[in-house]
């Protein structure tokens, strides 16, 4: 088990040195670790600014830079809308315009691409090609384009034998809808819309689960998962987000309870109903993702036993999520959100100082160790979802935490 993660020692909590102390010292700061963990908090996140802009144009170069408008792979998870979703992120913090004329250039290269995709979802699918470039177009301020692109979105066809979870499924579709209708207005994808979709999903859960103990149960290549990215938790996930009917609501918070008490001793969950090897701690299979899924359930019904178990699943990552990958799908990057959305849960500092934690760890050791072969670089080194990408864009999201959001996940 061991050998996934490294062990963590960084020190449980570090107080923050003051702006003045900061700079009365008179010896330069050596960039260490615990060194970075006590800087100022707007000094240390000048300094993840500065590191992931310099990533995000590695980023550009290796995807975009060279390849120009041929795009092989046009997802968000592995491929360049994932390098357009960094660069409008770095246009978010910068407000550089160049920046935003990238973002829509490559946009409109992953349009071209996945034109006749039958992929559907935001993370791997057109979904994620239409919404992105429709919240580009509105803060390009280009009418005609964001009216393109949420036209090109309402076209897009959910073959028949569509899973249901978040990467290849009706709920990554889903996904994309509440993020439209977030970043560009209310109803721009009416719930009617919607519903239909949020039927089948309620009604094919419901039939799994077939007198079982867990209301909903979904399979995904014969195998009944858990996590974020094909299971349960990133179901349930989307579903918090749509209006849902009361005895939909009470099926969602027994299949959430469900998860919460057949987890592992360790408090670790399960990637897939009955595994019983407790290995993964990922977004995709295991606490973290479980861990995004609960804090919205707290958000969105309130209930304590939410929060409280959203609490140790964090404790978990804490423990067992310095992986030695740097990605945000199954990397300490992916991990670091965990702390950031259960510190704008509870407003706890500790929580923020963990994210900073795993953050300070990325940026002072993570391309050294990948160098020396001791971490992973990511089968798409540079990717947002496995690879240098998704560092770039955590730091960023690292210096507004109020704002941070998983990439794909949360809303
Ligand atoms: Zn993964």
């Amino acid at each position: 088990m061991a050998d996934r993660f490294f062990p963590n020692d960084l020190p449980p909590f570090m107080e923050e040195t003051t702006l003045e102390e900061a700079t009365s010292s008179q010896t330069p700061i050596p960039h260490s670790l615990t060194s970075l963990l006590s800087l100022p908090y707007t000094t240390l996140t000048s300094k993840l600014q500065v590191s992931a802009l310099h990533l995000k144009q590695s980023v550009v170069n290796e995807t975009w830079g060279s390849s120009g408008n041929r795009v092989k792979d046009y997802t968000l998870y592995t491929g360049v809308l994932g390098t357009a979703y960094l660069v409008f992120k770095a246009y978010q913090v910068t407000k550089n315009v160049d920046d935003l004329n990238l973002c829509l250039k490559i946009v409109k290269a992953c349009d071209s691409a996945s034109e006749n995709s039958s992929r559907v979802t935001f993370i791997c699918g057109r979904a994620g090609v239409c919404a992105l470039g429709a919240v580009i177009a509105k803060h390009a301020g280009d009418e005609r384009l964001l009216d393109y692109y949420v036209r090109q979105f309402k076209e897009i066809e959910l073959p028949c034998d569509l899973p249901y979870e978040v990467l290849y499924g009706r709920a990554g579709y889903l996904w994309a809808c509440s993020f439209l209708n977030k970043h560009i207005g209310k109803d721009t994808i009416p719930s009617t819309h919607m519903r239909p979709i949020v039927d089948e999903v309620i009604t094919s859960g419901r039939k799994l689960a077939h007198k079982g103990r867990c209301p909903l149960m979904y399979e995904w290549h014969g195998k009944k998962y858990w996590g974020a990215a094909h299971g349960l938790a990133g179901i349930m996930n989307v579903l918090m987000d749509m209006e849902l009917k009361p005895d939909e609501v009470e099926d969602v918070k027994g299949t959430l309870r469900y998860l919460i008490k057949n987890r592992f001793s360790s408090g670790n969950y399960p990637s897939s109903e009955g595994s019983e090897s407790d290995r993964l701690v990922h977004w995709c299979h295991g606490a973290p993702g479980v861990t995004l899924t609960l804090v919205k359930a707290a958000e969105v019904f309130g209930d304590k036993e939410f929060l409280q178990a959203a609490e140790e699943a964090g404790e978990v990552v804490w423990k067992r999520g310095l992986l030695k990958r740097v990605g945000i799908c199954h990397g300490v990057s992916g991990n670091t959100y965990v702390f950031l959305s259960l510190y704008r849960l509870t407003g706890n500092k500790e929580y923020l100082y963990r994210a900073k934690g795993f953050s300070c760890f990325l940026l002072d050791r993570a391309q050294k160790l990948i160098a020396e072969g001791k971490m992973h670089g990511g089968d798409r080194p540079y990717s947002l979802f496995e690879g240098l990408g998704g560092m770039a864009y955590t730091f960023l999201d690292m210096i507004d935490p109020q704002v941070a959001r998983f990439p794909g996940y949360e809303l």
